[in-house]
C-alpha cells in the first residue's frame, strides 16, 4: 500500500482547522505548520540516523542524529505553507522547489519554476504538496525528481483524493503516500470534497 493513513488525534484537531471556511489565514498558517510537523513526523520515522555519545553535566549519554541527507521539495506556491514546519525538525535538510501552476478550467499543471539540489540518489526525499486532488501536478512534479536522480520519494499531503491517489500509484508506485485523510472526490472543478478549498489562497488570503 502505497498510503500511510497518519491517524493522530491532533492531527485530526489541526485538519478542522484548516477545514473550516472561517479560519482566517494567520489560524490557518499555524494549523497548516502544526499538522506539518505531525505528517513529517511520521514520514521521516525511519530516515537513516547516526549513533553517537553526548556528554552531559552528569557523564556521557548515548543518542543519535539524523544521518541522512534530507530533501525537502515543496510543489509552489502550496507547499510552502509546509516547509518551514519541517526544517524546524530537520534544520540541515536541503530544499528544491518545483513550481506547477494549475489551468483553473483543465486542472492541467504546467511548470513555471525549477530548481532542486545536487545528488539527489543518496538523499531522502520528500515531496510536500498538501492537497493531492487529480494527481496531475503531483505526477508531474515526480517526474522531475525522478529525472533528477530522485528515488523512493515520501510525498506529504493534508487532504487526499482517491483519484490523485490512484494516479500518483500507477506512475510511482515506489512514492509513499502521507496523509491524514483520504476524502470523497473530486468535484467538477477537480477541487477535493469535502476538502477544505484551495490551501494556496486560503494560506496567503488571495481568496
Ligand atoms: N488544490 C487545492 O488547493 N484544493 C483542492 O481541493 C484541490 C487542489
Amino acid at each position: 500500500m502505497p498510503v500511510h493513513l497518519v491517524d493522530h488525534p491532533l492531527v485530526h484537531d489541526a485538519l478542522v482547522t484548516l477545514r473550516n471556511k472561517h479560519t482566517a489565514p494567520e489560524h490557518f498558517r499555524r494549523a497548516a505548520t502544526r499538522i506539518s510537523v505531525l505528517l513529517a513526523m511520521e514520514a521521516l520515522r525511519d530516515m537513516e540516523m547516526t549513533a553517537t555519545v553526548v556528554e552531559t553535566p552528569l557523564g556521557p549519554a548515548p543518542g543519535a542524529v539524523i544521518g541522512a541527507d534530507v530533501v525537502i521539495v515543496p510543489v509552489l506556491r502550496a507547499g510552502l505553507g509546509m516547509l518551514e514546519a519541517i526544517l524546524t525538525l530537520v534544520p540541515g535538510a536541503r530544499v528544491g522547489h518545483i513550481g506547477l501552476q494549475r489551468d483553473e478550467m483543465t486542472a492541467v499543471a504546467s511548470q513555471y519554476y525549477f530548481k532542486l539540489p545536487a545528488r539527489l540518489d543518496e538523499a531522502f526525499v520528500v515531496m510536500i504538496d498538501p492537497m493531492l486532488a487529480t494527481g496531475g501536478s503531483a505526477v508531474a512534479a515526480l517526474d522531475l525528481l525522478r529525472r533528477a536522480g530522485a528515488r523512493a520519494v515520501r510525498v506529504i499531503c493534508i487532504v487526499a483524493a482517491p483519484e490523485g491517489i490512484a494516479r500518483v500509484e500507477a506512475s510511482h508506485p515506489e512514492v509513499r503516500i502521507y496523509t491524514p485523510i483520504v476524502d470523497r472526490g473530486l468535484n467538477e472543478q477537480k477541487y477535493i470534497v469535502p476538502g477544505l478549498g484551495d490551501f494556496g489562497d486560503r494560506l496567503y488570503g488571495t481568496l
